[in-house]
């Protein structure tokens, strides 16, 4: 380190690469049916990638009759890194090209403690994983918040929940710690880009992820891209106002989404239900830590807890209520849903499916599957890793796209 920005040269040659890392491995001959290119101009761009160390030969294809086509793959040494930080903890991951994860590392860290902190506990476990191997070289990473982003700058501004954090040079601080280029995002349009890449949005254009963790927010793809907005705030949808009169929420307002269906308003109303004495169960776990957390509501849950599973289906009715209003206005194909709080049971799903089937007009819900995150944890890095590897496999602003 620090090394050359390594980047394709022309449209062309971004085109090859961005297939080779959606759809792995291709034969030449399918490469040119692919994007279109002479057999001599294909061969001159491969030529180049390879000289580059971009592609390497994967060996022949079987053969079709006739000459035996030779396989093109992503070089076996490119490396992203994905590095999902959360409100109480850090995820680092490290994939290949076609952002398979080759290792994955976690720390309990709230981000409350500030960048400096946790930046470092995310390169700290980022440094164990190359320590073991999995990557010699990193070509760049991607980073998640879980606030706002000035995409453009790669800073969060003004977020809620992050003392200290209010335009930190995220982005900045990382690309010299790293010598690569680096991306930040907002966590949730991250684990949208995961799922659009390997989860339960693969070939779908059109969808919403909205993240139901210890805030709440909506990443939205449209046409395979996502939609950031104007200044990056797009699907923001935790302060959406229910009700002025509601409970306080972390941004200052009342009556926030957030205030009333997020993991730490769950925890508030289980405290105040295992205080009232309603619920023995959320009592005993009070008393054992102290303090409840979204994750002794899903705990509760799972031994059955009438209580916990009321706060868990009220919750998933608000989401439920915000979320019809979406769907009647953008009209997705698909909802995702994800974070700590969707994972813990099929009563939030169940409550936000019927509040949306119930409230949005059938022409936008009559093929409308509303289905949690497949790749759970695991969103995030992934969808890092594919921020970063949009930009590293494009050509440069700046030369001719030709
Ligand atoms: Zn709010």
């Amino acid at each position: 380190m620090p090394r050359i920005a390594l980047r394709p040269e022309n449209a062309q040659q971004a085109q090859l690469l961005r297939l080779l890392r959606d759809h792995g491995p291709r034969s030449r001959a399918e490469l040119g049916e692919a994007i279109r290119l002479s057999r001599s101009k294909l061969a001159h761009e491969i030529d180049r990638l390879t000289e580059l160390e971009f592609v390497e030969s994967g060996g022949f294809a079987a053969s079709r009759g006739g000459r035996r086509s030779s396989i093109v793959r992503l070089s076996r040494d490119l490396r992203f890194v994905g590095v999902d930080i959360g409100a109480t903890s850090v995820d680092v991951a490290v994939t290949n090209g076609e952002l398979e994860v080759l290792g994955h590392s976690s720390a309990e860290i709230g981000v409350h403690n500030g960048p400096p902190t946790v930046l470092d506990t995310a390169l700290d476990l980022l440094g164990k994983l190359r320590a073991e191997g999995v990557a010699p070289d990193i070509h760049g990473a991607g980073v998640g918040i879980p606030g706002p982003v000035s995409f453009r700058e790669g800073v969060p501004v003004a977020p809620p929940i992050m003392p200290g954090w209010d335009q930190y040079p995220v982005r900045e601080t990382m690309s010299q710690a790293l010598g690569v280029p680096v991306q930040v995002d907002n966590d949730v349009n991250l684990m949208a880009l995961g799922e659009l890449h390997a989860g339960v949005a693969r070939s779908v254009d059109d969808f919403l992820l909205v993240k139901i963790g210890t805030g709440i927010g909506c990443g939205i793809v449209v046409g395979g891209e996502l939609h950031r907005g104007v200044s990056g705030s797009a699907g923001d949808i935790g302060h959406i106002q229910i009700d002025e009169n509601g409970p306080p929420c972390a941004c200052g307002n009342r009556g926030c989404l957030e205030a009333y269906a997020s993991g730490t308003a769950l925890a508030r109303d289980a405290m105040a239900a295992a205080r009232a004495g309603r619920s023995p169960r959320l009592a005993e776990l009070l008393e054992g830590s102290g303090a409840l957390s979204a994750a002794d509501v899903t705990d509760a849950v799972s031994v059955g807890d009438p209580v916990a599973v009321q706060l868990l289906r009220d919750g998933g009715h608000r989401v439920g209520q915000v979320l019809a209003s979406l769907v009647s206005f953008f009209n997705p194909g698909l909802v995702v849903v994800a974070g700590g709080v969707a994972g813990a049971g099929h009563s939030l799903l169940a409550e936000m499916r019927s509040a949306v089937y119930r409230r949005s007009l059938p022409l936008a819900t009559g093929n409308l599957p509303i289905v949690l995150s497949e790749l759970a944890a695991a969103a995030g890095v992934v969808g890092g890793a594919r921020l970063i590897s949009d930009q590293v496999l494009s050509v440069p602003r700046g030369i001719d796209e030709r």
